[in-house]
This record gives C-alpha cells, structure tokens and sequence, in this order.
C-alpha cells in the first residue's frame, strides 16, 4: 500500500478519479487501546462495522483479542488474521447451519439468543456435536429503550419477562448464561446504558441463577465533525458516557461480572478518510465520485456530521469566488440514482470547481462495510496516510445538520 503524509499529498501525486481510502492506522490503534483502558472488561471489536483485513490486522496489533462476529465470512476473517483471538457470535438469530460453523469448524463457545426456538436449534447441534452445554456460554438478549442515533431495540431482544424464562431454561439444560442488550448505534443520551443495566437488573433478580457475565454491547458514541449550525448541545463525549457508564454499573451491582462490551464506531470511525473528486460542478451542486450505495450511506441518514476538508486542484487557474467564503452545496452521488443525493449539504469554499478533491473525515465505520457495485461503482483503493485527519488543517467544511433548499 502506498504511504503519504497527507491526503492532500496522496491527492496531487496520484490525480484519482476513484474514491481513495485513506487508512490511518496509528489512530486506530490508539482508538482501541484508549476505548480497553477506558472499559472495565473485554472488548470485542463488532466486526461487521469495517471487517477490512487491513482493520483486523490492526486491531490485533493493538491488543483486541475477542471480536463479535455474526456470519461466516466473519468469523473466516477473524480467524485468517488473528487465529487465537476469541470469536463471540452475538447475532440472535442464526442460520442452523452457520451455529453447526461456529461451534463444529471454528470453535466458538459463546453466543446469544432472544428467543426459545433459538435455544432448540443450538440445542441440536450441541447433542450431534456431543457438546458439553457446560462448556458454552449463551447470553440472553434483552430488550432495551433509549435515544441512539440508530435504534435497534424494536428488532431484536426479549422482552423482560420472556429473558427470565429464557435464562432458566439454558440454565436448566446446563449452559452457562449471561445478559446482553446492545442500545444500538451512536448513542446521544447517557442514561441509556443506565436504563439497560435496570432491566438486566430486574431480569436477574427475577431468573435468580447464576450469571457468568454481562455484555453492554455496542452504540458508545464516536466524536465526528462540530457543525456550528447545530442549535443542539453538542454530545457527551466517549469519557462521560464511559465514566457513567462505569458508575451505574457499580450502582445495579454488576462490577462483581465478568464485563463484555462489543464497541463498532467508536473504534473504527477516525480511522479512516475518503477522498473524493468533484466530477461536476452545476451551480450549488457539486456531483462527486462516490454517494450513498458506496461509501456514503451511513451519512445518508444526516445524523452524523462528517467533517471535510478541500484539496483544490493546482491546475486549476482560474476560479471564481471567495475561497475564504465557506457556503453550502447540495452534493449529489456517482450513480444514476435520483435518491443518491446526500441528504445534508457540504459546507465548502465558495471556489471548489470540478476537478478538485474534497477530504471527508471520519468514515471508517460503515461505509466501507456498506459499499455496493450499484452502478458498477465499487470504491477499492487504499492508501495508508500518517497524519491523522484532526492533525492536519483546520477542516475548512462539514456535512451540515442544516437542510437546504433547491
Ligand atoms: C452493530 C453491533 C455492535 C456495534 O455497534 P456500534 O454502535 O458500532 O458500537 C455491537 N453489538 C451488536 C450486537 C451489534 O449488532
């Protein structure tokens, strides 16, 4: 892979037409081994929020030694890069044939279900692989209520009352059993882990059998661009959601359990960057190289702020405008798609032109996850660029929480 300084640097040697990956790995690592000092227990990188080998390789390097899997492509991932790291299958529903995977080719003793048929089908495998339940462990999913960016609780997880049954009954066949509850992704209130530890709460009180852990999932918020249009309080930060987080498990009386947390975003999103070439501009539209079926679909949403930054094109004479003058543009994405228009603006220098190159900072997680070939686009160049994104110069723009008009 090819190593620049900077994205602008990696921009003006190589002129792309196609969307670059620019891969920072030393923030990477420096995001995952602040996120295990700052948890109180494991951490198990979920790995469908950027399962790039490059990604796992380095997570590895930096000291994750579980990762939360969900399908077989992952757990072949996991294992092709770090073949002693601990795989938990934390998607409540599974394939029969991918748990026989798991348990059969791979190994895997941990896992989770929100539902009794779901017990049955592990069940199964465990008597033809002729298992010792007692040497698995299965979580109860639960159901949790709170304010994430992107809610997941209407999905999956049992209801309270159904969680004790279920936990009693893995109980009874001999499994280990544990709590798990993931409050989906970039969470925006700190007590929602707080409402989670309540019903985990209640429902072990209730089941009244021995639990070997407590998964608190994923959702801990990643720090993306400052829009200053935003009229909203800026987000807790990762510190004091954790710093809650640690204090209200004290408080319900979980600090005695072995603690399992599954963090994405948190600890993949300021690892990478894009760069983007600007194909045409149209008046206030900029049309780039990539859109919402490739890397943009996460920001499609507008509940995230990605910051960017302009890399103007030197060959590039003459301009018009104020390139001290930052004014928002509607951007519109590669493909023909009407809907591949993203649905905030990009505040930028008046002078960006069709040609130039536009930085978006922050995008590692799911976006390169999400790429499709719609269109025949499929994004696939990786460099490697030292300086991390918030180093570099000031971001002169930002996806703006700000709707604008035609
Ligand atoms: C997606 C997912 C995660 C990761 O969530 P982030 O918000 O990216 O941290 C963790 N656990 C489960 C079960 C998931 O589905």
């Amino acid at each position: 892979m090819q190593r620049f300084n900077t994205a602008r640097e990696a921009a003006l040697s190589l002129r792309p037409d196609d969307p670059v990956y620019c891969f920072h790995p030393s923030v990477l690592k420096a995001d995952a081994r602040q996120f295990m000092e700052m948890f109180p227990g494991r951490t198990a990188y979920a790995v469908k929020t950027n399962g790039e080998e490059l990604v796992l390789r380095a997570l590895a390097e930096a000291g994750i030694e579980v990762f939360d899997v969900a399908s077989p492509a992952e757990f072949k991932a996991v294992r092709n890069v770090a073949p002693n790291a601990e795989m938990l299958y934390m998607h409540p529903i599974k394939a029969q044939s991918d748990i026989r995977l798991a348990l059969e080719t791979y190994g895997i003793r941990v896992t989770v279900v929100d539902h009794e048929d779901e017990i049955n089908k592990i069940n199964k495998i465990v008597r033809a692989l002729d298992i010792d339940p007692g040497a698995m462990t299965v979580f109860v999913r639960i159901q949790t209520k709170g304010h994430a960016a992107y809610e997941l609780s209407k999905k999956f997880g049992a209801g309270a009352a159904h969680a004790v049954e279920l936990l009693q009954r893995l109980h009874r066949t001999g499994y280990k059993v544990g709590i798990c509850f993931h409050v989906g992704s970039q969470i925006e209130d700190p007590e929602t882990y707080e409402r989670a530890l309540a019903s985990a709460d209640w429902v072990r009180n209730r089941a009244a059998v021995p639990l070997v852990g407590l998964d608190v999932g994923g959702g801990f918020p990643a720090e993306y661009g400052h829009d200053p249009n935003r009229k909203t309080p800026d987000l807790p930060s990762l510190g004091q959601i954790m710093s809650r987080l640690r204090g209200d498990i004290d408080e319900w009386g979980f600090s005695d359990l072995p603690l399992v947390a599954e963090p994405g975003r948190v600890i993949v999103a300021r690892a990478f960057s894009l760069i983007v070439r600007v194909l045409l501009r149209k008046g206030k539209r900029l049309y780039i190289n990539d859109g919402i079926w490739a890397s943009l679909s996460d920001s499609w949403t507008g509940k995230i702020t990605l910051p960017a930054r302009f890399i103007p094109d030197p060959a590039i004479r003459q301009r018009n405008g104020d390139e001290n003058k930052i004014v928002p543009f509607k951007v519109c994405g590669a493909t023909c798609d009407s809907v591949d228009i993203l649905s905030r603006p990009f505040w930028l220098p008046e002078t960006v032109d069709t040609g130039d190159w536009i930085e978006i900072g922050h995008i590692g997680a799911y976006s390169l996850s999400l790429r499709t070939r719609f269109n025949g686009f499929y994004p696939d160049t990786f460099v490697e660029v030292t300086t991390p994104f918030d180093e570099g110069d000031t971001p002169q723009g930002f996806a703006s929480l700000e709707t604008m008009a035609d």
